[in-house]
């Protein structure tokens, strides 16, 4: 086998639906068998040892109130070629074609990747990477895929481009973005520049590139580097008012500086309006970066 099939293999898991969404079974399982391979764990694990952790990602990143079975990957990623039950001719199935729970924990059934998707894996770990990636950018909204990689053990360093979907942007669009907003971040005012050039300023999508987001000044804000991480990270959103938009600031933003307090205070300030009215940020936009990107709850203060 190689990369490019497993990748392709990786691509076409069957999830289904499950209560109106894709059902995160499958690649939640299929994260913490890429995590044991990251941590050079042993290929093959106890149903029951891997059990408690993978209901713990689907209370945390599953749809709320599903059932949280996690036999039903355990068995069923069997017939996506990517896992394999060593003696499983041996195992019961329920009516429903899952196996037994019960059998699984008693019997300490164990499960993993097969040998050969394995060996792949262990011997490349930038394809550990790739499958990860494609697998969180495939089925889970952006603002879960650090909590993701953390909770499934899958560290390495990332530069901020590849951490962040968004590229460098083109430098027309950019130029375009900038001038709207008088080159100033529309979100603290923040306006330096070097002799004819803005300082740390940048144009910021709301809608990701990688999901879609066009090079259009309605899908933008002009923002300082701090504030287009904020932006990025879902420290801050925005939130429609009768005028345009004020900044929301995530409740889980912390810090006791005064340069961090100057960041929660942004919490209800306008942001900035573009010269062009029509160009301002669309409700489409600005919609998909609520629901993906910013980090829920905004805080509670009253805004002005
Ligand atoms: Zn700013």
């Amino acid at each position: 086998m190689t990369g490019a099939e497993f990748l392709h293999r990786l691509a076409r898991v069957r999830t289904g639906a499950w209560k109106g969404q894709r059902a995160p079974h499958k690649p939640l399982l299929l994260l913490l068998a890429l995590g044991r391979v990251v941590q050079g764990r042993r290929r093959l694990v106890a149903f029951s040892s891997i059990e408690p952790e993978l209901r713990r990602l689907l209370v945390k990143f599953g749809p709320p109130r599903d059932a949280r079975h996690p036999v039903y990957p355990f068995g069923r990623l069997r017939n996506d070629g990517l896992w394999e039950i060593p003696g499983d001719g041996l195992l019961a199935t329920t009516s429903s074609g899952n196996l037994h729970v019960k059998q699984l924990r008693e019997r300490d059934v164990v499960g993993g990747f097969p040998r050969e998707v394995h060996q792949l894996l262990a011997a490349n770990p930038s394809l550990v990477v790739t499958a990860a990636e494609q697998l969180l950018a495939r089925h889970f909204p952006p603002s879960h895929h650090d909590g993701l990689r953390a909770a499934a053990g899958l560290r390495w360093d990332w530069s901020v481009t590849q951490r962040y979907p968004e590229q460098p942007e083109s430098a027309a669009f950019r130029t375009h973005v900038l001038d709207e907003y008088g080159r100033r971040c529309s979100i603290c005012d923040f306006d330096a520049h070097l002799g004819d050039r803005a300082l740390g300023l940048d144009a910021v999508r709301l809608k990701w590139s990688s999901h879609g987001g066009p090079n259009d000044v309605s899908n933008a804000l002009a923002a300082c580097l701090l504030h287009q991480r904020a932006l990025n990270r879902g420290a801050l959103g925005l939130q429609p008012d009768r005028s345009g938009y004020r900044v929301l600031v995530s409740d889980k933003v912390a810090g006791s500086s005064p340069a961090t307090a100057r960041l929660l205070d942004l919490h209800g300030r306008p942001v900035s309006r573009p010269r062009t009215p029509a160009l301002a940020p669309s409700a489409s936009f600005v919609d998909w970066h609520r629901k993906w990107v910013f980090q829920t709850p905004p805080r509670l203060e009253e805004m002005a």
